[in-house]
Parts: structure tokens; sequence; C-alpha cells
């Protein structure tokens, strides 16, 4: 589903031409959701964008890749610069991972309170961290990386994936148009959490623009201190400069609890281990799905459980939890 490449054929742009990894990425399953939607009218459906089929297990490959291939084309990577970026994981890893196939340096900004599994999983892929102070959260690794790229312009092509287009570029042109054509053109609503929000921005302008009916639907963390990882608090954070607050019809806010309620829900009735930002949105996508008659609603899963084995959420549960 990715924009085919010409670079292929033009010796010229070889270094351009996709990795064989990279053709593995975009084109994850849609799923309907069953059991936690019995309850619904029959018309009413959910179906889930299973997103860590993504070759390093998430949403993130999409941005990722987008980020690296216009970095390359417009020359500021390669010749031996270190690619830069601040990350609370997912992207880290997308990046480290897709980097490593095309032999291109990684240096990240991430907070020092990470899983422990994302930190193993971005040194085994040879990214080189700088561990920002965890009371300062995602904005202190932001803060870190612009000053790193501030001192060393040359040595570092900052990708700044909150600011850089093509974060969103990359859903505008894979994850909207794999909806419709899943779909069949059916799909009514998106729900999706915001973190960069390019995922809600690209994805959501493709949608607009295939149909203006088509529902957009922005999810946040209800609170500042909250424990959904990969999304923020739009209202107390730095505001992604890719962010169109414009852009979504609805906008609503979750409880990390409730999160984790639907997070332990979709593991024991769905089969699906999915990351806490997954359980968030389907609180989201079933607090919507209880206004309808009927609709088919598609729900962003940006990533699997196995990266926060680690956290709380996971430890044993009271019974009926
Ligand atoms: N969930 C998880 C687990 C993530 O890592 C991210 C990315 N930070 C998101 C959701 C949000 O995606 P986006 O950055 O496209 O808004």
């Amino acid at each position: 589903m990715l924009q085919a490449t010409t670079t292929k054929t033009n010796p010229a742009l070889a270094e351009l031409a996709e990795t064989n990894l990279e053709t593995l990425v975009g084109n994850t399953p849609l799923l309907q959701l069953q059991r936690i939607t019995r309850h619904l009218p029959a018309a009413v459906r959910i179906f889930a964008k299973l997103e860590w089929h993504n070759p390093s297990g998430s949403i993130k490959d999409r941005a990722a890749l987008f980020v690296l291939r216009a970095a390359l084309q417009a020359g500021e990577l390669g010749r031996g610069r270190v690619l830069l970026d601040s990350t609370s994981g997912n992207m880290g890893i997308a990046y480290a991972t897709l980097a490593a196939a095309r032999g291109i340096a990684v240096k990240l900004c991430v907070p020092e309170n990470a899983s422990r599994e994302r930190i193993a999983v971005l040194r085994a892929l040879g990214a080189s961290l700088v561990l920002t102070d965890a009371a300062e959260g995602s904005d202190g690794a932001i803060l870190k990386a612009r000053e790193l790229a501030a001192a060393e312009p040359e040595r570092y092509f900052y990708a700044d994936q909150y600011n850089n287009p093509a974060s969103w570029h990359a859903h505008y042109h894979t994850t909207g148009p794999e909806i419709i054509a899943q779909s069949n053109g059916q799909v009514t609503h998106l729900v999706a959490g915001l973190g960069t929000a390019g995922t809600m921005v690209g994805t959501g302008r493709y949608l607009k623009q295939y149909s203006a009916d088509i529902a957009l639907v922005a999810v946040q963390p209800d609170a500042a201190f909250h424990g959904i990882e990969g999304w923020k608090h739009m209202a107390s954070s730095i505001q992604p400069g890719i962010y169109d607050a414009a852009l979504p019809d609805k906008q609503v806010a979750v409880r990390t609890e409730d999160a984790l309620l639907a997070t332990r829900r979709l593991a024991k009735e769905e089969g699906l281990f999915v990351g806490i930002s997954a359980g968030a949105a389907t609180v989201a996508a079933l607090q919507l799905a209880a206004t309808m008659q009927a609709g088919h609603i598609v729900v962003i899963f940006p990533d699997s459980g196995y990266k926060y084995l680690s956290d709380r959420m996971w430890q044993p549960q009271p019974a009926g939890l």
C-alpha cells in the first residue's frame, strides 16, 4: 500500500530504493471485535487496525519510514550523518529498526523511566541513547534533542517527529487508503489517540477527502499525569506542530483506569494482547458505539503489550479484573 517507488529503477536515486524490510511496513490487518461488542446492535461494528504487524512492532514504522525517506531525498541524511530525535519508545524503535537496515546511525533522547524492555530493544538495535529526567517526561526529551541538534547541526539530522510533516504524510499515504480499501469504503468513524497526532492528522485528512461524512474522533488522556504510554495531554504539553486541532469532529478524554480495564478485557475477551493506548482508544470507541444505531467504527491499535510486560498493569490482578 505504500507509494510505489520509482527509485528502484533510477540509479541516481539508488540509496532511496526500499530495503527489503521496508516493503513490510503497512498493510496491517483490520479485525472486527466480536466479544466486547456483543451488547451493541448488530449494525454497529468496531474494527481494529492491528499496527503491531509492522516490522518493528508498532504504528510508528509508517512515520519513521516517511521521515527517513524524506530526509534521504532532501540530502539531509547519508554521508555519516546521525539521525537524532526524542521519543518515549515506539518511534525510536522504528527509527532504529529501519536505520539499522540502511546502515544509518541513530541517537535518541529518551525519558529515563521508559520501560526496561524498550531501552533494551533500542540498545539491541544499535541506537545510542541519551536518558533524560523522568520528571520532565517527553517534553524533557524534546528539549534535550533540540539542544544537541543546535550544538552540532552538521553532525545530526534532527528528525523532529512532532513537527516533521513526513510524520502525517505517512498516514495520509498508507493508513488512510488501507482503511478505505479494507472497509470497502464503509467506514463511518475513525477513533485514534493523539501522541504526535500524526496518525489522526494524516489518516483523518485522507478519510475526510474520501468522504466528508466520515467522523474523526481524537482521544487524549483526561489529565496531565496519566499512564497512557504514547499519548499526550495536549493542554499541558508542548503542542506538536503537525497537530491540527480543527480537524477532529470530536475530542474524547479517557481516564487511565478505564484504559487499563479495557486493555485487560481485550486480552481476556478478544485474545488481543495490546498496549494501553489501544485499550484507551477502545474505551472511546465503545462510548461512541453506545450512542449509535448503525455504523462502522475503525479504531487504531498502535502496538502490542509485549513491551510493557514489566508494567504494573500486567502484575497479578484481584479476581474479576
Ligand atoms: N500509541 C502508542 C503506543 C504510541 O507509541 C504512539 C506514538 N507516540 C501513539 C499511540 C500516538 O500516535 P501518533 O504519534 O501518531 O499520534
